[in-house]
């Protein structure tokens, strides 16, 4: 083995790769590793959620009926237990040798056990059993380490071991892909999608050729018939969805591929699989987040042609009690929520998926909660489930008591939900008199409507590059016009704060070029990817100018400016705008001009930029991702990432020193103006703007009517002397519930 042990391991790896299911991986490396290590067993473990050891594969161990450990039990246990590798001769003689009956092990006389870790948590073990009394020499346990370390992150793809007693109330976590708490029961979508169909001969080309034809003409009815009912309960830009199913279909590259297929001799759902496949395949390599997930538009398209292929349209539940239904599935598709009576769609649950799939998008349109990426868990149609969207978290399988606990926490919300509702409209003044002006986040006309009708003072910001992601090309300046127009006139004399396109990072735009980028968080996004594409800051400054007019209410900020020479730009560009469309006979006037506060680099020179700028709205979610050093996107350091840090919390308040020193005004627009112990702090430091997405504002306007100005001070000198952000937290909380506030319902 020796130097050979790096070679060894890519080949076990590869191997193992080339098999299709995860359970088929797991049993070539159990069997490459008894061969390598010459050892007599190789077994390995995963550890359910009640803590057992459940036996998922093993070469060399008679197992004749599911080997399950109990927790802390056995060798196994004590490999669990010290975190470390266990490896010892004779373990049939160790006080805690745990016998599985009839499974031979007196035969062995060595054992080597690794966990297997993830996240910091141990979720299985490898254990290695050979009929020699000899320890592994340091070399082979270490590659044993090493495999573990590759088997552990393969492990997780495999559906949870079923035991014979399944606990109930197990807690899976994925990523919150839209807010809010829902119980409801599962509605298993169709797994029977394209994926399944198998390689199969037509007999007659011609025919099968010109069934594709029907069958692409029957989906684009279809699809037109869904975009209707998309543009009239959501709106034009949520529509745009439908019609990038529509180029797929359309692309003539798409049909191709298929006609290809059938000329082979290959019957038609297994050309169109192999389209798909082919298609999707591209985007999946993609390094890009955003179009990595585009291949679920495709892969989504090619099941809704299956179904339709199959006479099958989509199937409307039976549910006689009409009660909430969490769709659930690998994927769910827009066809599959637009199928279901909106008041009978309580949640969404993907399998897979990502916080920037257009599920996520839809459902935050909806006012529906939504976790992505849960991995594949084992439910069945009927089966209760509690989704809470708030903390990215499902409860399967609840048992009486926790349902009903929930209910009845549903069922408070509801009814506090029903009681701020009522109260929105009421300014947020704090118990000592001080008003906060409390705004909406918006980028979709979706959002609009609920925006206003949560009592939303204005819009603090416009995503505007949202409109431009939902689309398949960019949108023309009228286009743009219109769009802006429209938010503009619904919120009437209350003011609304465009920010330019923050484009880049994790915001990409699939029809323009793009680039590889090393670090893309620290790349070519906000004002230096417009900057370097000036001919699109141009129109858009036009398109708000041109929505604005000469109205006082249209502001205009630019996302991620760290330098005196992007603001200058910014600014040339603004002023050559405005002579340019003033030239053209079109009256517009200079809206006022603020930035993001977002890198870093910026708070040092807003002195400097004072007479340049007249406000600024600080991004939180960018600026602790800055600050900390920890990418917001990425799942693997999500636990680092905390905008109540105690770095995050002394720069904001050297900001708001400075915006007071320099007579600027200044607004918080991040993830922290909705958290309520963020929110005590930030009115504590002297914030009296905040804006969140319109879901959050009743609470929000209620939270700060209930509390005092000299109280959150007070909270926040006690915060600033805290060094770490979960003590900050606990701060924040326990004064929410001295107070009596009791928030959280
Ligand atoms: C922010 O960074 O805090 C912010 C509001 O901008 P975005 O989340 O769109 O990057
Ligand atoms: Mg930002």
């Amino acid at each position: 083995m020796g130097d050979n042990a790096m070679l060894e391991l890519t080949r076990i790896i590869q191997n193992a790769a080339l098999e299709t299911s995860p359970e088929d991986q797991v049993q070539v490396i159990v069997d490459a590793i008894s061969d390598l290590i010459a050892v007599d067993v190789c077994s390995l473990y995963r550890q359910s959620s009640n803590q057992d050891m459940v036996l998922i594969a093993s070469h060399g161990l008679v197992a004749p009926e599911k080997v399950v450990i109990p927790a802390g039990q056995g060798l196994v246990g004590r490999v669990v237990k010290m975190r470390h590798s266990v490896n010892i001769k004779e373990p049939t003689q160790q006080p805690d040798f745990y016998y599985v009956p009839n499974s031979q092990e007196e035969l062995f006389h060595s054992f080597c056990g690794v966990p297997l870790v993830y996240h910091g948590g141990i979720i299985g073990a490898l254990v290695v059993q050979s009929r020699r009394a000899e320890l592994l020499s340091a070399e082979q346990e270490a590659l044993l380490t090493t495999l573990a370390a590759h088997l552990a992150l393969l492990i997780l793809a495999l559906p949870e071991p079923k035991l014979p007693n399944a606990p109930r109330n197990q807690r899976y976590f994925g990523i919150s892909g839209a807010p809010g708490l829902a119980i409801g029961k599962v509605h298993l979508l169709d797994d029977d999608g394209l994926s399944t169909v198998r390689e199969s001969a037509c007999k007659n080309p011609a025919n099968e050729l010109k069934e594709w034809q029907t069958l692409k003409q029957a989906t684009l009815e279809d699809l037109e018939q869904e975009r209707e009912a998309v543009q009239a309960s959501l709106g034009d830009s949520l529509a745009a969805v439908l019609d990038a199913y529509k180029m797929l279909l359309e692309d003539p590259s798409f049909t191709d591929r298929i006609t290809c297929e059938i000329e082979a001799g290959k019957a038609l759902p297994w050309a169109m699989r192999q389209a798909v496949k082919f298609f999707s395949d591209q985007f999946k390599a993609m390094d890009d987040p955003y179009l990595k997930a585009r291949h679920e538009d495709i892969e989504q398209l090619g099941d809704k042609l299956y179904r339709i292929w199959r006479g099958q349209h989509l199937n409307l539940l039976p549910s006689p009690d009409k009660g909430p239904l969490i769709l659930m599935g690998h994927h769910v598709s827009v066809s599959d929520i637009v199928s279901l009576p909106s008041e009978q769609l309580g949640a969404i649950v993907c399998f897979a998926g990502a916080a920037l799939s257009h599920i996520a998008v839809f459902a935050n349109a909806l006012g529906i909660p939504a976790v992505m990426g849960v991995g594949e868990l084992s439910v069945k149609d009927g089966d209760y489930l509690i989704v809470d969207g708030d903390h990215a978290r499902v409860t399967l399988k609840p048992t009486k008591a926790v349902l009903k606990e929930y209910r009845k926490i549903l069922k408070a919300r509801q009814g506090f939900d029903r009681e701020l509702l009522a109260e929105s409209a009421k300014p947020a003044v704090t118990l000592d008199g001080v008003e906060v002006a409390v705004m909406a986040n918006s980028g979709l006309q979706a959002d609009i409507m609920p925006g206003i009708r949560n009592g939303a003072d204005g819009v603090g910001l416009y995503r505007t590059e949202i409109p431009f992601m939902v689309r398949e090309s960019l949108p023309s300046e009228d286009e743009q016009t219109a769009v802006y127009r429209k938010v503009v006139e619904a919120y009437g004399d209350k003011p609304v704060y465009f920010r330019t396109l923050d484009i880049g990072s994790d915001k990409q735009l699939p029809y323009l070029p793009h680039f590889d980028e090393e670090n893309p968080a620290l790349g070519l996004r906000g004002v230096r990817f417009t900057l370097d594409n000036l001919q699109l800051l141009m129109n858009q400054y036009r398109a708000i100018l041109r929505a604005a007019g000469c109205g006082e209410q249209v502001h205009l900020l630019l996302p991620m400016v760290s330098s005196t020479h992007e603001l200058d730009a910014c600014i040339d560009l603004l002023e050559e705008v405005i002579e340019q469309l003033n030239e053209e006979g079109i009256s517009v006037c200079r809206p006022k001009l603020g930035v993001m506060v977002e890198v870093p680099g910026a708070i040092s020179l807003l002195p400097f930029w004072k007479e340049k700028i007249d406000f600024i709205s600080v991004g939180t979610n960018d600026l602790s991702q800055y600050l900390l050093a920890v990418d917001r996107n990425n799942p693997e350091v999500s636990k680092y990432y905390d905008s109540l840090h105690p770095a995050v919390l002394h720069e904001l308040v050297r900001i708001i020193d400075i915006t007071k020193r320099c007579d600027l005004p200044v607004s918080i627009c991040g993830e922290m103006a909705s958290d309520p112990v963020s929110v005590i702090m930030l009115l504590g430091m002297g914030i009296r703007k905040l804006s969140m997405s319109s879901a959050k504002l009743p609470r929000i306007k209620w939270l700060i009517r209930n509390l005092s100005m000299a109280e959150m001070e007070k909270v926040l000198q006690a915060a600033l002397c805290v060094d770490n952000a979960g003590a900050i937290r606990e701060l924040g909380e326990l004064a929410l519930r001295e107070l009596g506030v009791e928030y959280d319902k």
